[in-house]
């Protein structure tokens, strides 16, 4: 905590900032396509913090693109403050962290390279308190800190055919790091070993500073429940074990570890957050591919790219109704390329603006002593 917290004197986190400008990002990207020249560099990409974070904040403009953003900033900030806290007790609390609420009923979380972590409105609906917030949250930190984010781009086909072209088309090949990352994160999801490690790091992340561990099994626990309704009406299949498995995960982990903090902060929670659920039957969809910018460009990626028997993962993913391996061979086999996933392919906002708000470190050492976290 001391170490982490040093890292924040005199810094300050700029929730939702405000990306650079189109052409200063397409410059600013180009240097990123510097370090993406041969195939060779490609297997042993090496990626700065900084071209990180500009490949970040493009995916993150795709996102907000595709859903919107909640113009909330009293919501906002404090998303921003239990992130925050999070952030700074993580392996890389340095990272200008930014938290991001789209404006869409799909339960979904999304976390893009450099501390951009994206939360719908949909799932602070079906959240309950803050220790809840703290798991999810949590568990996208990790995304960011494990660089599960970034190794979406050395999987990447499409990726791998650029880097043997020359550096005149290297704005290309760019334009398809940022999709193919943002198709990984978006539309694919990460492996169900990256899963678990989040898991697994985010609620010891979240009960290292007094939340509850148990907050993400008991939200994934309600989004399974909330989804089993339309599962029947679906006909898809009546059980998941996938998500069974990654319950008890998380509980033998809490055992295992020891963990024991107990703070959930319901009340608080109830202060700033006030949605309600759409049930996952009641959710507008658009359909895939004509979500605007981002579906489009998602649908260009080489069809080879998608793991054939990895399941898609994440906060929603591993539920019946988001899109796992069954559903998408049956998806399959109705001649559909792709399957509606009420979740994902959910209507979104249309205001993809950031909402900056600024969040100190005073801000948040007073925030958890409020709450009485450590
Ligand atoms: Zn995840």
């Amino acid at each position: 905590m001391m170490r982490a917290t040093a890292c924040f004197v005199g810094g300050w986190l700029l929730l939702g900032a405000a990306g650079p400008a189109r052409g200063d990002q397409l410059d600013q990207l180009g240097r990123i396509a510097g370090a993406v020249k041969t195939a060779k560099d490609l297997r042993e990409l090496h990626v700065t913090d900084e071209e990180e974070q500009k490949l970040g904040a493009a995916v993150s403009e795709r996102i907000r693109t595709r859903y919107g953003v909640v113009q909330d900033a009293a919501v906002h900030r404090y998303v921003a403050l239990v992130g925050g806290a999070l952030a700074q007790a993580s392996t890389r609390p340095a990272l200008p962290w930014t938290f991001i609420v789209l404006d869409t009923d799909g339960v979904n979380a999304f976390a893009a390279p450099g501390g951009f972590v994206h939360i719908t409105r949909g799932t602070l609906a079906l959240i309950q308190d803050e220790a809840e917030l703290a798991g999810v949250l949590g568990h996208e930190i990790v995304h960011v800190t494990e660089k599960h984010t970034i190794r979406s781009i050395q999987k990447s086909k499409s990726v791998q055919m650029g880097a043997s072209e020359t550096l005149s088309s290297s704005f290309g090949l760019l334009e398809r790091a940022v999709t193919a990352t943002y198709d990984n994160i978006v539309e694919k999801g990460f492996g169900r070993g990256e899963e678990n490690e989040s898991d697994e790091k985010g609620i010891e992340l979240a009960n290292r500073i007094g939340y509850a561990p148990a907050g993400l099994g008991g939200f994934l626990t309600r989004l399974k429940d909330r989804n089993k309704g339309s599962q029947e009406k679906r006909g898809l299949f009546a059980s998941h074990p996938e998500m069974d498995a990654r319950l008890d995960n998380i509980k033998k982990e809490i055992a295992a570890k020891k963990m024991a903090s107990t703070a959930t902060l319901a009340d608080r929670y109830r202060k700033f957050i006030t949605y309600t659920p759409t049930p996952i039957t009641e959710i507008a969809t658009v359909a895939a591919g004509s979500a605007g910018l981002t579906g489009g460009e998602a649908k260009a990626e080489p069809k080879e790219e998608a793991p054939k028997k990895k399941s898609r993962f994440g906060i929603s993913r591993m539920l019946p109704t988001g899109g796992g391996e069954k559903q998408q061979a049956q998806v399959t086999g109705s001649g559909s390329a792709r399957g509606v996933d009420p979740e994902k392919d959910a209507r979104g906002g249309g205001n993809p603006n950031p909402v900056p708000v600024k969040v100190a470190a005073a801000d948040i050492a007073a925030f958890k002593q409020e709450g009485g976290l450590k």
